[in-house]
């Protein structure tokens, strides 16, 4: 299977934790983690299914997502895709709608059969060869009116869920607000906006394009003339309600939503802000941003760790000198070299942002 999220930066980052693996666990990279927010039934499971090219997250037109699932993507390098739940260690799950089955258990568990929503987290790891080491948040809707076993100040609960993920520095927030509502109302770029006040970790996405209005479309929402945002919108087309329940694969549906984009001159011009396969090159670009910032840290850490190990061989003063060159110069030698590969990549990581 293909997934669309990760794309040309998984060779970058599996060439930079090789080496870093070399350097102990503390110069691992820390990718940032990516969380869905929105109204209820705006389609943030299934743009976040999509992102990850599989079918495992309970979706539906009535509120699913009643539980913060943390979603940890990891790669391995043998062919084997599987899910495992940290409630259930060691049990793999190769089935993934028996993931989806036992996420819908969990909730139910935790937050009650009827509707409830609690903030207990669901950790789910997802182990294949296809996807990047990077940690995705499905969240809860946020809903006004208490519904079934809901508290009354449901909403108020839920937002302040929200924020306690999205408040992160190093969070990225996908704000999705469905095509056919109106954005100026949108509470995904409502909390967003107090989260991340000026736009530099929000993506807005737009979903339900194939469900508007007649007579209508979202080209200015995508060029951001009805709200500006920095980082800018992206138009999806998900599996409808229907395709959910005549089992249509995420496969087809992106074959069908670019498709949709084709036949749509209104939307000719907006190649970069329209389907799944752009969002997930959107987060790519930004993880290599990313990246890209935070290697100069890692060269000075890399720095200071030869500078330690040179001050080390000049207390060694009197050790003979074949001694000394067998104590100093295997991990000088390795420093140096990481830090010549690390170089490399930042002028790597420039051409690419730049190009
Ligand atoms: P969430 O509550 O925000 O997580 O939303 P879901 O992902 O569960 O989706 C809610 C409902 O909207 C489901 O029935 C989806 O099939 C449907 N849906 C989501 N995205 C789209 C879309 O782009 N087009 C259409 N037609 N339906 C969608
Ligand atoms: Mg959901």
């Amino acid at each position: 299977s293909t997934v669309p999220l990760g794309g040309s930066v998984i060779p970058i980052v599996n060439k930079l934790q090789d080496i870093f693996a070399q350097l102990g666990s503390q110069s691992t990279i820390e990718l940032p983690q990516v969380a869905v927010v929105g109204s209820q039934s705006s389609g943030k499971s299934s743009v976040l299914e999509a992102l990850v090219g599989r079918d495992f997250l309970p979706r539906g037109n009535d509120i699913c997502t009643r539980r913060p699932l943390v979603l940890q993507l990891l790669q391995t390098k043998t062919d084997e895709e599987y899910g495992e739940f940290l409630h259930l260690p060691g049990k793999r799950f190769y089935d993934f709608s028996e993931i989806r089955r036992e996420i819908q258990v969990q909730t139910d568990k935790e937050a009650g059969g009827n509707k409830g929503v609690s903030d207990k987290q669901i950790r789910l790891k997802i182990f294949s060869p296809h996807v990047l080491d990077i940690t995705l948040v499905d969240l809860p809707g946020i809903t006004k009116v208490p519904v079934g076993e809901q508290p009354v100040d449901i909403e108020a609960r839920i937002r302040t869920m929200i924020m306690s993920y999205i408040k992160q520095p190093s969070c990225l927030i996908l704000a999705v607000t469905a095509a056919n509502s109106d954005l100026a109302n949108s509470d995904a770029l409502q909390i967003a906006g107090i989260a991340d006040p000026d736009g530099y970790r929000t993506i807005g996405v737009i979903t339900k394009l194939d469900i508007m209005d007649r007579g209508t479309d979202a080209r200015n929402l995508l060029l951001g003339k009805v709200i500006p945002l920095r980082l800018g919108y992206v138009g999806v087309v998900n599996r409808s309600q229907e395709d959910i329940t005549l089992n249509r694969s995420i496969k087809d549906a992106l074959v069908a939503e670019e498709k949709f984009f084709r036949s749509r001159p209104v939307y000719n011009g907006l190649v970069d802000r329209c389907g799944v396969p752009q969002l997930a090159k959107k987060l790519n670009q930004i993880l290599v941003q990313h990246i890209k910032a935070i290697l100069p840290g890692l060269k000075s850490r890399i720095s200071s760790a030869l500078v330690s190990v040179a001050k080390e061989h000049a207390s060694y003063g009197e050790i003979t000198e074949s001694k000394a060159c067998m104590i100093y110069y295997p991990v000088a030698g390795q420093g140096a070299l990481l830090l010549n590969i690390l170089s490399k990549y930042s002028d790597a990581f420039s051409s690419m942002v730049e190009g």
